[in-house]
C-alpha cells in the first residue's frame, strides 16, 4: 500500500496548484475560481524517488451548507483517508479565521500534519510566516506552488512525517 497525503485547505490557497506541481501532470482543475474542483481527486506522486498517492480537495470554506457542505465533506473523507494531511494556506491573505478552524479540526485529528504556506513569491518570509506559527501545528513550509519554489524541500518534510 502507498502510503496517502491529502492536501487540504481552504479554497484558492493553491492546493491543485501544488497537486498538478507534485504529479506532474495537467489533470486537476487549476483556476482562479474558488471551488473548482469539488471531489476529491488522486494523484501519483514521486517524492524524491518515493511513490505516494496524492488527493486534491476542493478546500473548506468554513460555510457549511450546500456546494461547501459537500466540499467540506469529501475534504474530511480525503482526511480520514491519509497517512499525511498537508494544510495549505495563503501568505497573501495571512492567517485566517477558517484557517484557525481548520487547524484546531487536524489538531484533534491526531494524524501526522504539515503546515505549508503558499504564495511566499514576492513576500518577505520573515515577516509573512510569524504569524503562522500560532496555528501550533510547527513550523510553516514555505512554497511558491505556482513557480515550483520550495516543492523539493516540501516533498523531503512529507517524507520525513511518513
Ligand atoms: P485551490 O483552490 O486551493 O486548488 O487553488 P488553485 O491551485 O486553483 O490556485 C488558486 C489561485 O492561486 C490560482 O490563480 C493560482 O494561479 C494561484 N497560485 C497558486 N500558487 C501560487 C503561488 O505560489 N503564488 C502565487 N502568486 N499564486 C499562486
Ligand atoms: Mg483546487
Amino acid at each position: 500500500m502507498l502510503p496517502v497525503i491529502a492536501l487540504v485547505g481552504r479554497p484558492n490557497v493553491g492546493k491543485s496548484t501544488l497537486f498538478n506541481q507534485l504529479t506532474r501532470s495537467r489533470d486537476a482543475l487549476v483556476a482562479d475560481m474558488p471551488g473548482l474542483t469539488r471531489d476529491r481527486k488522486y494523484g501519483h506522486a514521486e517524492l524524491h524517488g518515493h511513490r505516494v498517492i496524492l488527493i486534491d480537495t476542493g478546500g473548506i470554506t468554513g460555510e457549511e451548507e450546500g456546494i461547501d457542505w459537500e466540499m467540506a465533506k469529501q475534504s474530511r473523507l480525503a482526511m480520514q483517508e491519509a497517512d499525511l494531511v498537508v494544510f495549505l494556506c495563503d501568505a497573501r491573505d495571512g492567517l485566517t479565521p477558517v484557517d484557525e478552524e481548520l487547524a484546531q479540526e487536524l489538531r484533534q485529528l491526531n494524524k501526522a500534519c504539515l503546515l505549508v504556506v503558499n504564495k511566499i513569491d514576492g513576500l518577505n518570509p520573515d515577516i509573512a510566516l510569524p504569524e503562522f506559527f500560532a496555528v501550533g501545528l510547527g513550523e510553516p513550509a514555505a512554497i511558491a506552488a505556482a513557480h515550483g519554489r520550495g516543492v523539493s524541500l516540501l516533498g523531503e518534510a512529507m517524507l520525513a512525517r511518513l
